[in-house]
């Protein structure tokens, strides 16, 4: 029986209607219900003297109703109930607003518990709408420590708890031990039954504090028995060896000198290709810092030992601009670099195909289209992805599989701190360029807001005519905007910047254009005919125009910290003094904390900690970002230290026991959580 494969409309209460509003929490099975865990939790096991309550606080009370409760009409469609209530330290006032029926379950002399917030006035105290239950049968609502669960429509509290009862009595002993026996033992875990039952109605805040030891090594171990098992796939895979190349004379051909980072990570990946094992490895460098010229690099090597190589980006126009880039890096090796694109002609495609197939291409470079199965990529021994965070971990083994294990390099400007990546990307060994290309300097970032418009339109228009190009980033609206007229879309910027601009040519890049009008747009932009882009984030990565010098971000609000850095890298890649305006009308916390930090530093590793502070890790390790699998109650950042753990007893296991087999449960979990080719 696996608790996965129950739905939880075999729980009584959860009919087709309520199993709907469950989903949006995304819980449809048991195993779902059950690792739902508690936001927080309410101590209501401890009660408090009346005489110490202080005002606003929140406690459970245990009293004596000290008078006859009273129904008073304050006037129509407002009752109150109204009684006093006494413990040995002193008395309080209770008034109920309209739940008439209260006075009926209160009784003279009868002993209470109650829960809710005291305001406390000199030495007047009341307490308003409290829940309560009689003192003799108390333990649902008082006596015990609550959980409080994150809501949905349609689902409340009540619901959660209630229907949380019904599973974890009806299926919480048969919970099934994840853990070999021995990492048990020896990291003095409490028992799966104990820790379940514990996280969702602790006995006590010591008995959570031990259900929660569990179940975050426990989540921190499965995540990195599944790493290492990925892990130890390629490292049993004979790789393809390179011949030794001199890489000098790549590096020689160039018109500049590659930096002292981008020498390591060359050498660091050349080592795992020349080596017979297959290399698995993360190139993470902030924007800017030369991510390609590595890549390149690689390409040189593997072509000129006899292979080819495959560059996968996530959109159309990244993949072109890798493409030029690629071609001036390789051309004077004498290297074909060709592309393969979702909006190629049909007769073009089938070109490339056949020169794909006749292996007369050294680096072909593609979107998504290289993935499908009439592509044939001979002699494959490098596979490279640009941004690996739009690329999920199985969409990179589909394409590894259609060579004999080929290299895999991951480019990833997401600079996440160093600790960390090296941990989370436990499948991959990690090369960080951590030095960028002399001359690039400060980009000078602002924040204001819209009131600052004719004033930043008088700015693009002077670095316009002193021969700059200018992009103005806006964020996507979504069709179900509730208030779409609040934002506008990139289509309106231009056209109100067209008219208080009507000497510049200003051109737009949205995603409901067709791939080629985008391109068309974007090329314009490169080439100058365009001076000011308005766009979407579909510039976000990658793309390369140095003579950018400004960048203003629309709704700045709307984007997170590593988006905006990102954004922010379009800009200062020539030689020319570069700015990033922020334009924001948002006064949340948040909002201000963010732009705070984009206007004091450059630094993306530094960008990217406040990040993970600012927002969370459940957030910012958000699947999407990584590939990896959410994380239900460990906190990534917070909990490095037992992931460090759970990694040594993941990898001792694996050494042990590479296919499980001992741990069928454990195993089972590991295949449900990434689906493994
Ligand atoms: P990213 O890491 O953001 O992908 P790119 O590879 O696009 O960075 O490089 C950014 C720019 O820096 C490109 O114009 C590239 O030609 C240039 N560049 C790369 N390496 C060097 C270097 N060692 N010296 C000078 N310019 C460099
Ligand atoms: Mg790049």
């Amino acid at each position: 029986m696996n608790l996965q494969d129950i739905s939880i409309k075999n729980l009584k209460g959860i009919g087709e209607k309520k199993a709907l509003a469950f989903e949006r929490l995304g819980i449809s099975s048991v195993y779902d219900l059950l690792s739902f865990y508690p936001r927080r939790y309410e101590d209501r096991s401890s009660f408090k003297p009346l005489a110490l309550l202080s005002d606003g606080e929140t406690a459970c009370i245990s009293a004596v109703a000290a008078s006859e409760p009273r129904l008073v009409r304050v006037r129509r469609g407002m009752e109150l109930v109204k009684l006093k209530i006494a413990d040995e330290s002193g008395i309080a006032d209770i008034t109920f607003f309209n739940q008439p029926y209260v006075k009926n379950l209160l009784i003279k002399g009868e002993e209470y518990n109650f829960y809710g917030r005291a305001e406390v006035n000199g030495s007047r105290v009341s307490l308003v709408n409290p829940l309560f239950e009689k003192s003799s049968a108390a333990g649902k609502l008082t006596g015990r420590i609550m959980p409080v669960y994150p809501l949905t429509k349609g689902i409340n509290q009540k619901t959660i708890i209630s229907s949380m009862e019904l599973a974890l009595s009806a299926y919480g002993g048969a919970s099934e031990e994840l853990l070999p026996e021995d990492i048990i033992s020896k990291k003095r875990l409490c028992s799966a039954s104990f820790a379940l039952h514990n996280i969702h109605f602790p006995q006590s805040f010591e008995a959570l504090r031990k259900a929660k030891r569990k179940l975050v090594f426990q989540e921190l171990f499965v995540l990195s028995c599944a790493l290492g098992r990925m892990k130890g796939r390629c490292a049993q895979e004979t790789g393809i060896r390179l011949s030794f190349v001199d890489i000098e004379e790549f590096f020689s051909s160039l018109p500049f000198s590659p930096t002292g980072a981008q020498r390591r990570a060359v050498k660091e990946a050349l080592a795992d290709m020349e080596s017979g094992r297959v290399m698995n490895r993360l190139l993470q460098g902030d924007v800017g810092s030369g991510k390609t010229l590595v890549a390149a690099a690689l390409c040189f090597a593997a072509v000129k030992s006899g292979y080819t190589c495959a560059l996968m980006a996530p959109t159309e126009i990244l993949a072109m601009q890798h493409l030029e880039t690629m071609k001036a890096f390789l051309q004077n090796a004498g290297i074909e670099v060709a592309a393969l694109t979702g909006s190629m002609k049909a007769a073009e495609k089938k070109a490339v195909k056949n020169s794909l197939a006749a292996g007369e291409i050294g680096l072909i470079i593609g979107t998504h289209a290289l993935l499908s199965e009439d592509v044939q990529l001979p002699r494959l021994a490098l596979v490279i992805t640009d941004e690996q965070h739009r690329f999920g971990v199985d969409q990179r083994a589909v394409l590894a599989s259609k060579g004999q294990a080929p290299h895999v390099l991951v480019m990833s400007a997401t600079p996440i701190p160093r600790t960390l990546a090296l941990i989370i990307y436990g499948d991959l060994d990690l090369s960080i360029l951590d030095e960028m290309p002399p001359g690039r300097q400060r980009v000078d970032t602002f924040c204001v807001d819209s009131s600052y418009d004719s004033r930043l339109n008088a700015f693009i228009k002077k670095q316009a005519e002193e021969g700059h190009r200018v992009f103005v980033v806006c964020p996507k609206v979504e069709e179900e905007e509730e208030a779409p007229s609040l934002l506008k879309s990139a289509e309106e910027h231009r056209e109100e910047l067209a008219a208080a601009l009507p000497s510049l040519s200003i051109g737009c890049v949205h995603g409901r254009m067709k791939p080629k009008e985008k391109e068309e747009a974007m090329a314009a932009f490169v080439r100058g005919e365009t001076q000011v882009l308005v766009s979407t984030t579909v510039i976000e990565v990658g793309v390369d125009v140095p003579e950018a010098s400004l960048i203003i971000v629309r709704n700045a609000e709307r984007f997170g910290l590593s988006q905006l850095h990102q954004l922010r890298g379009r800009v200062g890649r020539g030689a020319v003094k570069s700015f990033c305006v922020l334009v924001t009308d948002s006064c949340g916390e948040d909002v201000k904390a963010r732009m705070k930090i984009m206007c004091s530093t450059n630094d993306g590793f530094k960008i990217s900690e406040e990040d993970l502070r600012l927002r969370g890790p459940g957030d910012f390790f958000g699947s999407r970002q990584h590939g990896l699998p959410e994380m239900r109650i460990a906190d990534l950042g917070a909990d490095v230290n037992v992931l460090k753990e759970a990694q040594l007893e993941a990898g001792l296991l694996l050494e042990r026991d590479p296919a499980l087999s001992s741990c069928p449960a454990l195993r089972e979990r590991i295949d449900r959580l990434f689906i493994i080719s």
